[in-house]
């Protein structure tokens, strides 16, 4: 989280940066302080109330002494924290899209299980537990993405852990790379051969976030989990499960390893899968 922290001398100057003025940011003139709240609008042009600083047209000029726009810093800015943590969360998934477009042209490419409709994107990531949480859409995968916060422990590649959402629990496997550092991935899809399109795909995408944080999808989840127990125990029993469950994670771990990836999904958790995903896919 070292983004969200303020450079000394900066904060007040924030010229040459608009994307750090929240749409809230209060404004003065930094010639005679004459003040721009977004609340307030400016009669003086016919500025609406609700519009922010940043949406000013470009001619806009001091009300009180015709300055240019630029000449104006931030008095206050009630929504700079938000806007600081969007921003860390627009950084880190720019790297991590960068670091598996990486992977997509040094070794999936020509691979024949690869969707060439498809292209590395991430979708509908949002703040959660002092981190960030999306969907990573690739041509030979889609994978829910946690971006850990300072606070979660980072476990070695190819660790297993459950974590809760209101839907149920669902099983990620930690990773790393080099560009997006630690993060925590759970298999959606793999490989990607019943998407047409990149935007069907980027809609799934988010219709998985919306359901992932649905609170009716829980009691179906914990059915699931009954019955997937049930299911293990058998497994462990003809001393499968094991040897099944390692050979997944190995494969997975690896980033490439879709045909692994898919045994989880198919082997321990199909009933949850689909649930979030709508079925889609199956
Ligand atoms: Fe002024």
């Amino acid at each position: 989280m070292n983004g969200l922290q303020h450079t000394p001398g900066f904060e007040g100057s924030y010229l040459g940066a608009a994307d750090r003025i929240s749409p809230r940011a209060v404004m003065e003139c930094k010639i005679c302080w004459t003040p721009y709240d977004p609340a307030e609008g400016d009669d003086t042009r016919q500025i609406l109330p609700g519009t922010a600083f940043t949406d000013l047209p470009d001619d806009w000029t001091c009300p009180g002494c015709t300055a240019p726009r630029a000449q104006f810093l931030v008095r206050e800015d009630p929504g700079a924290a938000e806007a600081a943590i969007l921003n860390a969360i627009d950084r880190r998934t720019a790297a991590l899209v960068a670091d598996f477009t990486e992977v997509f042209n040094a070794r999936m490419r020509d691979l024949p299980m690869v969707n060439a409709a498809l292209h590395v994107e991430a979708v509908a990531f949002q703040p959660w537990d002092g981190g960030a949480l999306g969907v990573l859409v690739a041509p030979w995968f889609m994978n829910l993405i946690l971006l850990p916060g300072p606070d979660r422990p980072v476990l070695a590649t190819g660790e297993k852990e459950v974590i809760g959402f209101p839907s149920g629990d669902y099983e990620f496997l930690h990773n790393s790379r080099e560009m997006t550092g630690p993060y925590l991935a759970c298999s959606l899809f793999s490989p990607m051969g019943d998407f047409s399109s990149q935007l069907q795909a980027v809609d799934v995408a988010r219709a998985v976030m919306a359901e992932l944080f649905r609170h009716e999808n829980r009691a179906e989840t914990d059915r699931a989990a009954e019955i997937r127990a049930h299911a293990e125990a058998g497994l462990a029993e003809a001393g499968l499960a094991e040897a099944g469950g390692t050979e997944a994670g190995q494969a997975q771990t690896d980033g490439a390893g879709a045909n692994g990836a898919e045994a989880t999904a198919a082997g321990a958790e199909p009933s949850r899968r689909r649930l979030i995903t709508g079925g889609l896919a199956e």
